[in-house]
């Protein structure tokens, strides 16, 4: 992509209504533009992240064997006055009346609905189990929307839901969750920490949050040091097996991390002194095991191996997709810009002119772009007339991972810049060098 062709709208000033540094840095790339409080638009830089973060989460749950769909953002009220939640959900929930005057809400989150898909389609046990997840927009109507994309009223979320017949089975659907969203915010270059918390308007009794730890975090949380050294890493995993996913869950969750929800101060003095963190924390993501309360409420049963109606046992599970996009920026910055984990990244890399108008770095630099894109790479080519230190400024504040800058100086002997965000180490090397090793880092070598 050439520059001179994009919508990149960047910001000189920092917006004064930004308080925390992944929503100055946002609005300064042209990333987002509030619409109203909490509600914003995805300008072309931030909605490519959004892409990619939603394309690694269905790649991260089709491995899992979790199907996906989609459900329309507007439900009817007649469900979650079944599920008795219409007036549990208080103030947060956006209540809209059609022209025919009937109850209708925006979504906040989706167990009624999928609920009655299943009830309405599924009677027997042979069926099970089941997990749909989407991907769609949620509305929360918070008191305090802030931060940007961190906690804003219209938000992008997974949520998925499992169906099982025992409760064994249900537990097993959790944790292949908690090892699949393990596997997936390491793919974004994130520590998410699995911790203990409350369960809150969804119920039940077993849920997991995911936190990345950040100063600007919203939750207070207590764990044990040793679980930031644990990594997910490459390591195959059999989703089907009980006793695999059982382990990761063990391996991960059996120290001290909970949220102040959870928060036990005796337990916590077990662990040894020095290991003993007190932190602040994102919530990425949370998993929830809840059995039979809406089965039970709205009538989703099967028949069993005996013939017996029984309801099935179920849990939710979600992630912040939009969040998430502010949670990587907090874990990955510096007093420049955005720092992009490769595997989020809005660009591969981007490609600085030094000399526009320079017959022969301008036929270098179209070279190398060429180059990347046969190979299957996305490069943003700034090919305007800012002079060189506004483009590397925009450059470090977009935050791609590799520049190659190309100028007529290196171009005399044969090399052009190939330099790394977040070291910014540089080296000399030949052109078609450069891009090999781009190709490299992505994989497509
Ligand atoms: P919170 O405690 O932050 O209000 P929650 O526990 O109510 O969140 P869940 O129902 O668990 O939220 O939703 C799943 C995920 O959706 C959360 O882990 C979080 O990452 C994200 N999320 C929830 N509310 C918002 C919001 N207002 N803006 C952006 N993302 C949100
Ligand atoms: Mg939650």
């Amino acid at each position: 992509m050439r520059l001179s062709r994009y919508f990149l709208p960047v910001l000189k000033e920092t917006p004064s209504e930004a308080q925390i540094v992944s929503h100055r840095y946002m609005l300064r790339a042209g990333m987002i533009k509030q619409a109203s409080a909490g509600i914003y638009s995805w300008l072309p830089l931030g909605f490519k992240v959004l892409r990619k973060i939603e394309n690694i989460i269905h790649e991260e749950q089709a491995r899992a064997g979790h199907i996906p769909m989609l459900m329309p953002t507007i439900q009817s009220a007649d469900l979650w006055r079944e599920s008795g939640r219409y007036d549990a959900y208080g103030a947060e929930m956006l209540r809209i009346t059609d022209r025919h005057d009937r109850d209708m809400l925006f979504t906040p989150t989706a167990e009624e609905l999928i609920t009655d898909i299943f009830r309405a389609n599924v009677s027997s046990y042979r069926d099970l189990p089941l997990t749909m997840y989407q991907i769609q927009w949620k509305f929360r109507d918070e008191i305090r929307p802030r931060f940007g994309v961190m906690r804003g009223r219209e938000f992008y979320m997974k949520d998925g839901y499992n169906f099982d017949l025992t409760k064994e089975d249900a537990l097993h659907a959790y944790n292949r969750h908690l090892v699949s969203y393990l596997r997936t915010y390491e793919r974004m270059g994130l520590q998410a920490i699995p911790m203990r918390a409350d369960s809150g308007p969804i119920g039940g009794d077993d849920t997991h949050e995911f936190l990345v730890l950040a100063e600007t975090g919203e939750s207070e949380v207590f764990y044990d040091s040793e679980i930031t050294e644990l990594k997910f890493g490459d390591r195959e995993i059999d989703y089907d097996s009980v006793e695999q996913c059982q382990a990761v869950l063990e391996e991960f969750t059996s120290r001290y991390a909970r949220t102040d929800e959870t928060h036990d101060e005796a337990l916590f003095d077990q662990v040894p002194e020095e290991r003993r963190r007190t932190a602040r924390g994102i919530e990425v993501g949370q998993i929830f095991y809840f059995g039979t309360k809406y089965s039970e409420a709205m009538g989703a049963t099967v028949s069993d191996k005996d013939g017996n109606q029984v309801p099935v046992h179920m849990g939710s599970h979600g992630i912040g997709v939009s969040r998430l996009l502010g949670a990587i920026i907090e874990a990955s910055h510096d007093d420049r810009g955005i720092i992009w984990p490769e595997g989020v990244t809005p660009f591969h890399c981007g490609i600085v002119n030094l000399k526009t108008g320079d017959a022969e770095a301008e036929a270098a630099c179209d070279k190398i772009h060429a180059a990347l894109i046969a190979l299957g790479l996305d490069p943003l080519y700034d090919d305007t007339n800012e002079r060189a230190g506004a483009k590397f400024a925009t450059m470090d504040l977009i935050g791609l991972p590799w520049r190659i800058t190309v100028g007529p100086r290196g171009l005399k002997n044969g090399v052009v810049e190939l330099t790394s965000r977040r070291t910014g180490e540089s080296e000399e090397l030949p052109p078609e060098a450069a891009v090999a090793k781009i190709a490299e880092i992505y994989g497509v070598a």
